[in-house]
């Protein structure tokens, strides 16, 4: 089966509703090999002037007049066709980003979910009447922004794609799309595979491109109305800024050093599993990873034992041979995961587990570090490789402290049978979602997910992510 099945030709962009062959490409690399994969269009800022004009249009046009109701009956005709095409749409994710395929598949089915929720929210969504002066009628009406961009990161591209290009559609949006360059194939298929459901010209565009070139000028592009950026603190930050200069909302997840707080009393039979998931799902390249693991002394070295015999049996080698962890999405990742790794020198690794491959590709075994101050540079920065650290910890008050103690606020996890402390600590995390007896790293379509402090701000994900991506006007009508 060729990479690509959808007749998309080769390096092309798709503007309104046309796949345009570029004449600058970039080749692009499977990352469980190192090898040549294929060509990608390095699309320009003139090809970004051209999706954000045909996003106009298509506002303008057929999509921007459709009701509600036929606008979620295509997404959920998406979503179908998605479904169909789990099985290509995994082995295309596993060949492009090194993702094992069950993880891919799991990914692809959640992309249709994302569509499929939209699809049926499309229409629920609604304005309110508000009592005013005498002779008046006060209402609300949401309405989308106009054209939304949406730059997207390598970790969990058809994911990302849902959860903010699902619900930019839902309201109305136009949107325009830049993944990544090292993850832009899944992006270009589920275009295809929109169009083919009946999602009208223009409604989508995706350029693919370097980040500084195609990125940098979506984002400070005068005709996007709204930003949504998933990625690093310092292309967050440029973006931010990019859109302050347009006076344009953005909502950015920039990732974590997210805990998971284990007392004494815990369930350890159903936190061991979510323990480790939570740090090596996708090669930890999550931003809601797990990468903090906070014991209280009295389990520490059960827990600690628990997770060593897990870690000894993870199994690190290619995307379509489907082990527990793949490689990572490049050489220069890789780089970056080894060399904290290499910090960690002064630390005690309790474990890590086998590359069993030969193959040349970008493998980093997971590695357990134990006893890990709170403070050293593994406990705070965000590695974004399969990377965890076990922190003892005495008392619920001192678990806080470690757990609020990052620059970072997006995930956080409680695990105790002791309902008022979940109570307790549920309010006082320093997060934006926290789970009570269990993790829910990238899953959740219905949950709206985001961050607090260094892990961003605005809401993606459940019924939160429509207000979002619309905007409120009210009409205030005058009738005697
Ligand atoms: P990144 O540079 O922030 O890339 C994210 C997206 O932004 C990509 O589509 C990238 O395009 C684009 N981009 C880069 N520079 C841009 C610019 N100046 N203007 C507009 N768009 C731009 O992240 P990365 O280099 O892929 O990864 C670096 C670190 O980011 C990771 O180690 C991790 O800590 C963090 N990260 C977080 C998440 C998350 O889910 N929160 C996801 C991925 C990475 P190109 O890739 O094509 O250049
Ligand atoms: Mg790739």
């Amino acid at each position: 089966m060729p990479l690509m099945p959808f007749d998309i030709p080769p390096s092309s962009n798709l503007i309104g509703g046309d796949w345009i062959c570029s004449d600058a490409k970039i080749q692009i690399t499977d990352p469980s090999t190192g090898h040549p994969l294929t060509q990608i269009a390095r699309g320009t800022a003139a090809d970004i002037d051209a999706a954000v004009a045909a996003a106009q249009v298509a506002r303008a046009g057929d999509w921007g007049r459709m009701t509600a109701t036929e606008r979620g009956r295509i997404l959920t005709r998406i979503g179908q066709a998605v479904l169909d095409h789990t099985d290509t749409l995994a082995r295309i994710e596993a060949q492009d980003v090194g993702k094992p395929l069950t993880q891919a598949r799991a990914d692809a089915v959640a992309l249709a979910r994302y569509m499929e929720f939209y699809g049926g929210a499309a229409d629920k969504i609604m304005g309110e009447t508000i009592p005013y002066l005498d002779g008046y009628t006060v209402y609300t009406l949401r309405e989308p922004h106009g054209v939304t961009g949406h730059i997207i990161p390598w970790n969990y591209p058809m994911q990302i794609i849902g959860r903010s290009v699902g619900a930019a559609l839902a309201m109305g949006n136009s949107c325009v799309l830049k993944p990544a360059e090292d993850a832009c194939l899944t992006a270009l298929a589920f275009a295809a595979i929109a169009q083919k459901a009946g999602l009208p010209a223009g409604a989508l565009n995706v350029v693919t491109g370097l980040g500084s070139e195609a990125g940098a000028a979506l984002a400070s592009h005068p005709g996007v109305q709204h930003m949504s950026f998933t990625g690093s603190v310092r292309t967050g930050e440029a973006i931010q800024a990019a859109a302050a200069k347009n006076v344009i909302p953005v909502t950015l997840e920039l990732g974590g050093k997210s805990p998971q707080i284990v007392f004494d009393d815990a369930d350890l039979d159903r936190a061991l599993p979510f323990l480790v998931n939570a740090g090596v799902q996708n090669a930890g390249q999550t931003c809601s990873a797990s990468s903090r693991i906070l014991v209280q002394r009295g389990v520490y070295d059960q827990v600690r034992a628990r997770m060593v015999e897990a870690y000894n049996a993870l199994r690190v080698g290619p995307a379509l041979d489907d082990l527990n962890l793949g490689p990572l999405i490049s050489a220069r990742q890789t780089d970056i995961v080894t060399g904290f790794i290499a910090q960690g020198a002064d630390l005690t690794i309790a474990a890590q587990g086998q590359i069993v491959t030969d193959a040349t590709g970008h493998y980093v075994a997971p590695t357990l570090f134990a006893d890990v101050p709170p403070d050293h540079v593994l406990a705070q920065d965000e590695i974004f490789g399969p990377v965890q650290v076990l922190i003892p910890f005495e008392d619920e008050a001192e678990a806080l402290r470690i757990a609020n103690g990052t620059a970072y606020g997006l995930v956080a996890a409680i695990w105790t049978r002791d309902g008022a402390r979940q109570m307790r600590l549920a309010r006082a995390l320093h997060a934006g979602q926290v789970f009570i007896n269990n993790y829910g790293a990238g899953g959740g379509v219905e949950l709206p997910f985001g961050g607090v402090g260094k892990s961003g701000h605005g809401r993606e994900k459940g019924f939160e992510a429509l207000y979002g991506f619309s905007t409120l006007k009210t009409v205030a009508a005058w009738h005697g």
